[in-house]
């Protein structure tokens, strides 16, 4: 089979000037004040139609080379390795476009470059190298939208996979380039790739006008070189459908041209063409003739197809003919050229397979660290799961902790509140009567040890009642609050005063005679008389009768205490009141004032009652 590459080749120079005219020489001329950008893009439309211009094109860009954006610069590159290619310099162009394939910044010039190293590497038989490139060439075809890229890339794809045999995938590369032809091109090549995947491929369906509609599509493209190309492949399918005479026709019809233009593989698939073609018509002078043109054409003394096919032609031509000895020379040669073309073609086969199976390897090598990636980034979000979960562990445990102090805190403060109800009056701050006589009872039992002399102190407000009364009962409040007030003044550290209930109140002296507790109660009457109390109206005259009992004469009970200075307090009451009497003797400390008996008010309330014996 006859392969073109996008690529030019020594060869090619001669193609040049046709295709030039072919192509139009319109583009040749330059247009004046163009942007690198536009020189880049026509340099490239016109490699092959005006190699001359291209060349201007390339000088004209190597001066500006150093003010060219990156990008530009690397298209830059990419023609002058074409330019090496065109001139057969591979050594100059494939480093060039393996760094172009590496480092361009434009997944499409590194596209182009995949694209050229494949052409070139399947052309010079590398086939391992072309197919490391094409496996990178189609790892990077979903990151390029450039058609003109894709294309050429595609084309490059296909012509690799039908040289190695692969006829099937090289269908589909020919497909993809039918979705991805340059916006006022024509699809020619993926034509010609398709019919030859097909042919090949053995697809029974093909006729011959899918050949004519290839043709047409190329020669709208001015592609001779494809239209002719797809006319010997057209050539070929009638020949294999013993239409012999047809394929004569149109391989003549274009025979000069193929000549003109000097192209030795499609001379050399013309003349096998033409050689089987007479071969089949029982022409065989003709039939030899074209044979060994055909071989005549053979490119660089390689082995093809084309080779073993024309020796094959000769040998059964020389056979027929009863040309012994040239039948067995040619058979020899035929069998040379069959086993150097088979075991090409046996080495793009196994290159295939050989870089497939790396490409596997160093997939399942990925797979593998992709694997280890996923579980490493698994257990970073389980540790990272783990740390949440503990910090909300640590926040539930301290919002318990505080909930808990907090509750601690408020129970602690109610039992303070409790305790305070319980052991303090309400009104006035001092000891609750429950309180005082706890309190007292431990001091009399220390007092008791020690026999040192205890005295209790009670004390009633007189006709409080009618203060009440007179007043009001937030007056009468007050009155018991100054009182408290008027007393605490007078009582020392030790002292333990409380309200037993009502207007009456209690004070514990420890370390007191009772010398001492008589003038202290002293001070504290004349201390209330003194207190001075507006009422609402008028002012609040007070005072307070006293009974004084001492542990000397009854004892360490506080019961008894109790009872001895009770007893004294009624007989102050008895007396008169706002007086003091010592339990015992009838020892009435008289008023220091000279305040009578009986309670006075300034308010000229006069005719108080007296203490009411019923009341004690
Ligand atoms: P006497 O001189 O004989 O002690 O006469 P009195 O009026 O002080 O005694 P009485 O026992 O007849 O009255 C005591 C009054 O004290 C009766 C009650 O209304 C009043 N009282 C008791 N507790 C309070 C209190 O907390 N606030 C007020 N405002 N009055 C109280
Ligand atoms: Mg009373
Ligand atoms: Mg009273």
């Amino acid at each position: 089979m006859l392969r073109l590459g996008t690529t030019s080749r020594k060869w090619l120079g001669s193609l040049i000037a046709l295709v030039g005219i072919c192509a139009g020489m319109a583009v040749n001329a330059m247009p004046a004040n163009e942007t690198p950008e536009q020189l880049l893009e026509r340099a490239s439309s016109i490699k092959t139609s005006d190699h001359d211009g291209f060349l201007r094109i390339l000088t004209q860009l190597h001066q500006m080379e150093s003010n060219l954006p990156q990008d530009q610069q690397w298209s830059l590159r990419i023609l002058d390795a074409w330019q090496a290619d065109f001139e057969g310099n591979d050594s100059q162009a494939i480093p060039a476009l393996r760094m172009i394939a590496d480092q361009a910044s434009s997944p499409a010039l590194r596209l182009r470059a995949l694209a050229m190293m494949v052409n070139i590497f399947g052309f010079t038989h590398h086939y391992e190298e072309a197919f490391i490139q094409f496996n990178r060439l189609t790892e990077l075809l979903p990151q390029v939208s450039d058609k003109g890229a894709r294309y050429a890339a595609l084309g490059e794809a296909a012509q690799l996979l039908i040289f190695s045999h692969h006829y099937k995938q090289a269908l589909e590369y020919a497909d993809q380039m039918l979705e991805n032809v340059p916006p006022g091109k024509n699809a020619c090549h993926a034509a010609r790739y398709r019919l030859q995947a097909l042919v090949h491929g053995g697809d029974a369906q093909l006729t011959p006008s899918q050949f004519q509609e290839g043709i047409d599509l190329c020669m709208q493209d001015n592609d001779l070189i494809y239209a002719n190309a797809m006319r010997e492949d057209m050539a070929a399918f009638l020949l294999q459908k013993n239409r012999a005479a047809e394929a004569i026709r149109i391989v003549q019809e274009h025979y000069a041209e193929v000549r003109d233009y000097n192209f030795p593989s499609q001379m050399q698939y013309s003349n096998l063409l033409l050689a089987q073609g007479y071969f089949s018509q029982g022409d065989l002078p003709a039939a030899r003739k074209f044979a060994l043109a055909s071989i005549e054409n053979n490119v660089e003394s390689s082995y093809s197809e084309l080779l073993s096919k024309a020796f094959e032609l000769l040998y059964r031509i020389e056979s027929r003919l009863g040309h012994t000895a040239d039948a067995l020379a040619f058979h020899e040669k035929y069998m040379t050229a069959d086993k150097g073309y088979l075991s090409e073609v046996t080495a793009g086969a196994l290159a295939y397979e050989t870089v497939k199976q790396q490409v596997q390897a160093q997939k399942s090598q990925v797979d593998t660290l992709n694997r280890q990636n996923q579980i490493l980034q698994l257990q970073r979000q389980l540790d990272h799961k783990a740390m949440e979960t503990s910090r909300a562990y640590i926040t539930l445990l301290l919002t318990v902790l505080a909930s808990i102090a907090f509750w601690l805190m408020r129970t602690k403060r109610s039992q303070l509140r409790f305790k305070r109800l319980a052991t303090q009056d309400s009104l006035t701050r001092i000891c609750s009567r429950q309180h005082f006589v706890d309190e007292a009872e431990i001091v009399l039992r220390q007092a008791a040890r020690s026999t040192r002399s205890v005295c209790l102190m009670l004390m009633d407000l007189d006709h409080f009642k009618q203060v009440n009364d007179t007043h009001g009962h937030l007056i009468g409040d007050l009155v018991l609050k100054r009182a408290v007030d008027a007393c605490q003044q007078h009582l020392g550290r030790c002292d333990i005063f409380g309200r037993l209930g009502g207007e009456e109140f209690a004070v514990l002296m420890p370390d007191c005679t009772a010398r001492e507790a008589r003038d202290r109660a002293e001070r504290l009457r004349q201390a209330i008389a003194a207190t001075p109390i507006w009422g609402e109206t008028r002012h609040v005259v007070i005072s307070a009768s006293f009974g004084v009992a001492s542990t000397d004469r009854s004892g360490y009970e506080l019961r008894q205490l109790m009872i001895d200075a009770d007893n004294a307090l009624y007989q102050a009451k008895r007396d008169g009141r706002n007086r003091v009497i010592y339990s015992g003797r009838g020892d009435v400390v008289p008023p220091a004032d000279g305040a009578s008996a009986q309670a006075t008010e300034e308010d000229g309330v006069a005719d108080v009652p007296h203490y009411p014996e019923s009341a004690r």
